[in-house]
């Protein structure tokens, strides 16, 4: 009997040009009943680049994520994908058309082992018919092989997923995405809850995932999260752009204070400060800004 091995629910889509605008977003907007979630946003995803989206809470991030991500459709405004209008009626859509999502709250099995989890839903099987079977040691191996293409070293494959930190979670989420085909990976907030280091550790895959020729969605409150890594900054606030930036046109300091500013900015720092700790260096840094703004 001959093996026959399937991947199921892999993604077809070919890997685009760098800087080749793979998703646009065209005065986009998202009205729930009477509420304007988010209203005239327009920004690019190109290929090998990584588009930040920043805003504090309220801003209308996670309306643009779930647009992007099939999880809603928009209400007014026009996405493009590889240049054409379309409107995703699912994630499974916007999957299939290249588009993954990393959401904060990572979709893991914490006690099944990190081979389990990156195949989870789209397992390699050998055999036909009544024989098909797992096969572990391809599965084994190529979550392997693609931690390490990541610069992931992990000690086991084997070991419970949930017996890594926060970053390294992230990571092999990226990885995943990555092995699956997306051309356009969506951050959702992957460093709101982890330390500098950590929060170090994650931005540095944001950046792998860049080489690798993906187009990366970065959401974040945090400027200087996004400006070592990010290509093209979107600032939203209460819904609206206020300003969609390639990296030449603004500092970090430009984008800090454009980003909040005054007292909105201050609150945010203190908010920041509680997440990561007193005795966090970014906080602090930004306490300090906020507070000589
Ligand atoms: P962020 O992710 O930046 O915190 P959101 O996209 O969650 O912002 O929210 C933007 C605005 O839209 C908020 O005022 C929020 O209350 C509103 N909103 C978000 N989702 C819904 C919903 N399902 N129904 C009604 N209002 C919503």
């Amino acid at each position: 009997m001959s093996d026959q091995k399937t991947v199921e629910e892999t993604t077809t889509s070919e890997p685009a040009a760098r800087g080749t605008v793979v998703v646009e977003v065209r005065d986009i907007g998202k009205r729930y009943g009477n509420i304007i979630a988010l209203s005239d946003v327009s920004t690019q995803v190109k290929a090998g680049e990584v588009t930040c989206v920043l805003g504090d809470n309220g801003a209308g991030k996670s309306t643009f994520i779930k647009i992007l991500a099939g999880a809603h459709q928009h209400s007014d405004g026009e996405l493009l994908v590889d240049g054409e209008a379309c409107t995703f009626s699912s994630p499974r859509e916007a999957l299939d058309a290249g588009i993954a999502t990393v959401y904060q709250d990572l979709a893991v099995v914490p006690l099944m082992p990190v081979w389990r989890n990156f195949f989870l839903g789209s397992e390699i099987r050998t055999g036909v018919g009544p024989f098909k079977r797992l096969d572990i040691d391809a599965m084994k191996k190529i979550t392997k092989d693609e931690l390490a293409a990541m610069g992931i070293d992990l000690r086991d494959v084997e070991q419970p997923i949930g017996t890594l930190s926060g970053g390294e979670r992230q990571c092999v989420a990226i990885a995943r995405a990555v092995y699956f085909g997306a051309r356009v990976l969506i951050l959702d907030e992957p460093t709101a809850a982890l330390g500098v280091k950590q929060s170090g550790v994650v931005l540095k895959y944001i950046a792998k995932a860049r080489e690798r020729g993906l187009g990366v969605v970065f959401i974040t409150h945090n400027p200087h999260h996004a400006f070592p890594v990010g290509d093209r900054f979107m600032l939203l606030r209460r819904g609206k752009s206020i300003g969609d930036y390639p990296k030449s046109e603004l500092t970090l300091e430009d984008l800090t204070s454009m980003m909040a500013g005054g007292a909105e900015l201050e609150s945010l720092a203190h908010e920041l400060q509680s997440i990561m700790g007193e005795d966090s260096d970014v906080a602090a840094e930004m306490v300090a800004e906020a507070e000589s703004t």
